[in-house]
């Protein structure tokens, strides 16, 4: 395939070459013309001289015929004629092929009164057909005239040449040269405008060809860079366009379907492409020649806005107008809602994928305010900037595997005294691009405050709720405090869960707490809801940091996982041991089952049992494995 520039060069160089032939082409032509005229002028001048002298000789011979016509003159005396053709049978040469007399008569017809031919003579008055008016004119002008003809292989010049007496043309001399110069001359020509034709044919076919792929070429670039459901422009191309282009003469809005997945589990798929279809032809509306809209996600979207308008006005009327239009297909009536992040001041950060990420700070928050609203960045909002630079790429990569499908969890038994498996916790990973397992602590904390981390955190669910259906096992997961106060998460999670086929307590959620708990009564309804629908709930790392045992009063959990440090503690420490044993005991009072985590050895295993805990988790019983074994 011509790559990018080469067609370029192979362009530029076949004109030249072209246009070098094209000169060359012409210059023979030329050439060969001229000297076709130069033949041409000899010649003539040569038969001029030669018609005179016939003439005089002619006017010498017939001298005494006074009034006579030429005509009744030589008519009347035979061996007169005989005599004259014998002397122009003297000029036959090998290029003077005929030379002869002829008159017209009158009834205007030509006929011959002299044949100076060896063969083939004409006879006396015999019918002289001409196929050319020169012969009439020449009675007119009464001047000599040359009447070339170039044939095939040789050029024939026929000379006229009138002879004129009393001022009246009597008759006229005709002579027929032949010369096979021209022959001569396109035998050396010819190849040379055989070569020059082929080569226009070679470098025309060439460049035709060139074209056709130069063509292809584009085209297939063209339709890779489109996306085919919406033919807006794909990743592929935003990177492209990124790098090629400077970012800081645009504004970047970020934007996101709400709820679309209810859209494809209310009506199905193909109702979701044409929504999806329908909507950004909406977008597309309200975007200038300048703006480039690209397909960044599923069902995201990253508008370029041209600094020569204002994106926060264009994301107003593309949400505005989203809300206003219904999608119409039979009896279906979809209306939709859009949530945009708007970054106007790209140039601002450090590079491309900071200032793509702060629009998706931005798309987070309008998700996290409600939804169908339009958040505009401005650089007096607390984001820290340079915190958004460091994680781009993580955040990038995240966003990249989570397209790939390369996120995963690993799963990590947790058994019961007796030793059978009572759960796996799934441990999220993604599998970077080089094959490396890439473990959370790599990424979490720099997509957290992003629409990716939502994201991902839906994609853990799906993955728990998948691995409970086929492997029929109980499975755990975590989440912070926030995601459980954040409804899109807890629907997302409720809503998977009831359409569970294997339902049998198969889903716990540990509540991770890194942050003091802000809201406990908000937290509390969330654990109701997720208790209604048979989810169970762990208090996850209990012993350390925030949670504390006023959780427990507050929160209706169903385990507590007590915090490893502890677990790992309690063979060396009295004191350790006896918090594990009061948290124990303390659960068991209110009804819960207590999960020894980081259990990494026979003798902390024994310990754990020695002190009445449930559950058992941790390197001496297993390691979390891809798989569930
Ligand atoms: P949110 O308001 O938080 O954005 O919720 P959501 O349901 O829109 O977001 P989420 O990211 O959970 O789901 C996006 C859905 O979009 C999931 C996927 O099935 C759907 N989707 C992505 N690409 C396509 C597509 O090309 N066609 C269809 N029909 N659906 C798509
Ligand atoms: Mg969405
Ligand atoms: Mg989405």
């Amino acid at each position: 395939m011509v790559g990018n520039q080469n067609w370029k060069i192979i362009f530029a160089v076949s004109i030249v070459v072209l246009a070098l032939i094209y000169i060359l082409d012409n210059f023979i032509s030329e050439t060969e013309e001229l000297m076709y005229k130069r033949l041409e002028s000899s010649v003539t001048s040569d038969m001029s001289s030669l018609a005179r002298n016939i003439d005089i000789l002619l006017e010498d011979k017939t001298i005494f015929r006074g009034n006579q016509s030429l005509f009744s003159y030589l008519s009347s005396s035979l061996s007169l004629r005989k005599d004259l053709e014998r002397d122009l049978n003297l000029f036959i040469t090998q290029k003077i092929k005929y030379l002869y007399l002829v008159y017209q008569d009158d009834t205007q017809r030509f006929r011959y009164l002299l044949d100076g031919s060896s063969e083939d003579k004409a006879r006396f008055n015999q019918k002289f057909d001409v196929e050319n008016t020169a012969y009439e004119n020449i009675y007119k002008t009464k001047k000599e005239f040359a009447i070339t003809q170039k044939g095939l292989e040789n050029l024939s010049i026929t000379y006229l040449y009138p002879i004129i007496k009393n001022n009246e043309v009597e008759a006229i001399l005709v002579f027929d040269f032949s010369s096979a110069f021209e022959y001569e001359l396109r035998k050396i020509i010819a190849p040379l405008k055989t070569m020059f034709m082929l080569i226009y044919v070679l470098i025309g076919v060439f460049l035709i060809v060139t074209a056709i792929q130069t063509l292809f070429y584009y085209q297939a670039r063209k339709r890779s860079y489109i996306d085919e459901l919406t033919g807006c422009y794909n990743r592929q191309y935003l990177r492209y366009f990124l790098d090629t282009h400077d970012i800081a003469n645009y504004q970047i809005l970020m934007i996101d379907f709400d709820y679309f997945k209810k859209i494809n589990d209310n009506y199905g798929h193909d109702v979701g492409d044409d929504v999806l279809i329908f909507c950004t032809k909406i977008i597309k509306y309200f975007l200038a020649k300048e703006d480039k809209i690209f397909r960044y996600g599923g069902e995201e979207f990253i508008v370029l806005i041209h600094n020569s308008s204002k994106a926060e006005d264009t994301a107003q009327e593309i949400r505005t107008q989203i809300e206003k239009q219904y999608y119409v297909r039979e009896s279906v009536h979809i209306n939709m809602t859009v949530s945009i992040g708007v970054n106007p001041i790209p140039a601002h950060a450090r590079n491309t994928s900071q200032a793509i990420n702060i629009a998706d700070s931005m798309l987070y928050k309008a998700k996290v305010q409600g939804r169908n609203r339009v958040v505009v960045y401005d650089s007096d909002m607390k984001i820290n900037i340079e915190e958004i630079h460091s994680s781009s790429h993580n955040i990038h990569n995240v966003v990249e595997a989570l397209n790939d499908d390369r996120v995963i969890c690993y799963f990590h038994k947790i058994i019961d005294k007796s030793g059978v498996v009572h759960k796996y916790e799934a441990l999220v990973r993604y599998i970077a691009k080089d094959g490396i397992v890439v473990y959370p602590n790599h990424f979490l904390s720099d997509i957290t405050h992003t629409k990716v981390y939502t994201d991902l955190t839906k994609r853990v669910i799906d993955i728990c709720v998948k691995t409970i259906e086929t492997e029929k096992v109980a499975v755990s997961m975590n989440l912070n405090v926030n995601d459980l106060c954040n409804y899109v998460l807890l629907e997302y999670l409720i809503e998977k869960v009831q359409n569970m086929k294997y339902k049998d307590a198969a889903l716990t959620v540990e509540i991770l707490e890194s942050e003091k708990i802000e809201n406990m009564s908000e937290l509390g309804v969330s654990i109701q809801k997720l208790h209604s629908c048979g989810v169970k709930v762990a208090i996850d790392d209990f012993g350390s940091g925030y949670a504390n045992f006023n959780y427990l009063v507050e929160l209706n959990v169903d385990y507590i996982k007590i915090d490893g440090y502890l677990v790992e503690n309690a063979v060396k420490s009295e004191k350790s041991r006896e918090i594990v044993k009061s948290i124990i005991d303390l659960a068991h009072q209110m009804q819960m089952k207590t999960i020894a985590e980081f259990v990494s050895s026979k003798e902390i295993q024994e310990m754990m049992e020695s002190l009445g805990t449930d559950y058992l988790q941790g390197f001496y019983i297993s390691k979390p494995s891809a798989d569930i074994s």
